[in-house]
């Protein structure tokens, strides 16, 4: 029986450990033996997902719910047996709030779908004047925009929608999810939808509604899903389940293995041996390598091989944020949370970003006797205030939540994490860069890049995108050209 090939993927988050998880998938059905070796600089798997369990809470620090729509997290959990484990959010109390003028606004439906459907609901909110929503609805007329060049979210939204919807709903919905600016961020590399429908129907609200007729009627039996999902004992649980079933499937998962350099050992054409070189000081060997780092972890690894890889990588910034989450006895808040939480816009000038009130939010998150929130902080242009020590972070915190709903009691519980350069920002030009950074690249047979860097930031998209390396792989050391 001849040798297996060899891949080493950098980065043991979702995209290391779902790329791997492709492999073992891709190369059985290839009939490949493929030995597989993943390494993680830090002492735990799962990267930015970890879950804290304290007593009946099931603390979030990093992500909390993944998006259902795009198929990839949901098909990666009934892979691993975990479809019974996924819960949805709590639809009695669907509700969301935004701060406007220092007061929360409930947001009107409508207004998030852009698909209008009563106009009181929007005129009651107070959120928009009867001005800010005649602008808004004049998206209707306003000319299309140029498909060519890259325009920012900003500059699009108030094209279409004005400056009220875009300042005091848009802008906290869209640039939030990605804690940063929206006058820096690419629409096409973020929301790409939005300029579809532009370009198809001449306006997002006739396109919304084209699109509700085409969709097809909710199942009337069976469990639908809601938007965003997550899981029953928390997203943890697909970090185990998948290092559970790699580890049984024979491929090597090493931690505290951090990999400082990158070189080529020899290379003939179609046949490429690279060197890792690790914190130890030992080198791994191996035909293929897959970097699913952080994109400034990349560029450095990169960059004694290609420094055009290396400039265009350090060119995709990152935002750094902070979670606080609290727990509180349910009958010292009661009144003072209603629905699944708020959103902040930029325009306010406060220090929260947001807030979820995660025990409304989600089934089994806290016992029925407290009530568990989490607020966000920092991104783009507001990271200022993660210089602040742990006891003064927690303080502004509390004082946001004293003074936009009411909540004066002691929390009985309360976590920080700060998480630095954690949010990969896709600014204008990011498209562009991705093609030169492939071009870049494609001399190098075997080596590939995933992660949240490049082409989507979500959980479902790294998996995907971690299955279209895994691919990208198993080609290569099938002998086959690949892109790469
Ligand atoms: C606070 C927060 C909330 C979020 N909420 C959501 C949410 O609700 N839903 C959602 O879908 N997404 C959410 N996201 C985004 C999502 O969690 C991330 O984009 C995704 O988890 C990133 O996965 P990744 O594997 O690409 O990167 P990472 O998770 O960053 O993994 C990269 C790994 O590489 C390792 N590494 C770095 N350098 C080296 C080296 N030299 N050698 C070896 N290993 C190395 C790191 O230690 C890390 O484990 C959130 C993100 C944050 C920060």
């Amino acid at each position: 029986m001849s040798n297996p090939r060899t891949v080493v993927i950098v980065g043991g988050g979702i995209s290391g450990l779902a790329t791997a998880f492709a492999i073992q998938e891709q190369a059985a059905a290839a009939g490949l033996s493929i030995r597989c070796t993943v390494l993680e600089s830090g002492s735990s798997w799962g990267g930015k997902i970890v879950t804290h369990r304290v007593g009946d809470l099931v603390a979030e620090a990093g992500p909390d719910s993944f998006l259902s729509q795009k198929p990839a997290g949901l098909e990666l959990c009934a892979k691993l047996g975990l479809t019974n484990q996924l819960i949805n959010t709590n639809e009695t109390g669907k509700k969301a709030f935004v701060l406007h003028g220092g007061r929360l606004h409930e947001l009107p439906e409508g207004l998030v779908s852009f698909v209008p459907k009563q106009l009181g609901p929007f005129l009651r909110s107070g959120l928009l004047s009867w001005i800010g929503l005649a602008r808004m609805g004049l998206d209707v007329v306003v000319p299309r925009g140029s498909s060519q060049g890259d325009e920012s979210l900003a500059s699009f939204f108030r094209r279409r929608f004005g400056s009220q919807a875009f300042d005091r709903v848009l802008e906290p919905l869209m640039a939030g999810i990605y804690a940063g600016d929206a006058e820096q961020m690419s629409l096409k590399a973020t929301f790409p939808r939005f300029l579809e429908l532009e370009q198809q129907y001449g306006s997002i609200i006739r396109g919304m509604m084209a699109a509700k007729k085409k969709q097809p009627p909710a199942p009337a039996s069976g469990s639908p899903r809601t938007m965003f999902v997550s899981l029953r004992n928390g997203l943890g649980d697909l970090v185990t389940a998948l290092t559970t079933r790699l580890t049984q499937q024979g491929v090597e998962l090493r931690v505290g293995c951090q990999v400082d350099a990158l070189r080529v050992r020899s290379h003939q054409p179609g046949r490429w041996k690279y060197d890792l070189i690790l914190n130890d000081g030992s080198a791994l060997s191996t035909e293929s390598v897959v970097l699913a780092t952080p994109a400034y972890v990349s560029a450095e690894l990169l960059r004694p091989l290609t420094p055009i890889a290396g400039g265009l990588l350090e060119m995709i910034p990152y935002a750094s944020t902070a979670t606080v989450a609290m727990s509180y006895p349910a009958n010292a808040v009661a009144s003072a949370v209603e629905g699944f939480g708020f959103i902040v816009p930029r325009k306010e000038g406060r220090d929260l970003i947001a807030a979820t009130w995660t025990s409304l939010k989600w089934p089994h998150r806290a016992p029925a006797d407290q009530v568990l929130v989490r607020c966000y902080l920092g991104g783009v242009g507001r990271e200022a205030i993660l210089q602040l020590d742990d006891d003064q972070l927690v303080a502004r915190v509390r004082a946001e939540l004293s003074a936009l709903c009411g909540i004066k009691a002691e929390p009985t519980y309360v976590e920080v994490n700060r998480w630095w350069k954690a949010m990969p920002q896709y600014t204008l030009g990011h498209l562009d860069r991705l093609t030169q950074l492939d071009a870049a690249l494609s001399r190098y047979g075997g080596l590939v890049l995933t992660g949240a860097g490049y082409r989507g930031v979500g959980i479902p998209d790294c998996i995907r995108d971690g299955a279209i390396a895994a691919g990208q792989v198993v080609r290569y050391l099938s002998g086959q050209r690949t892109s790469l």
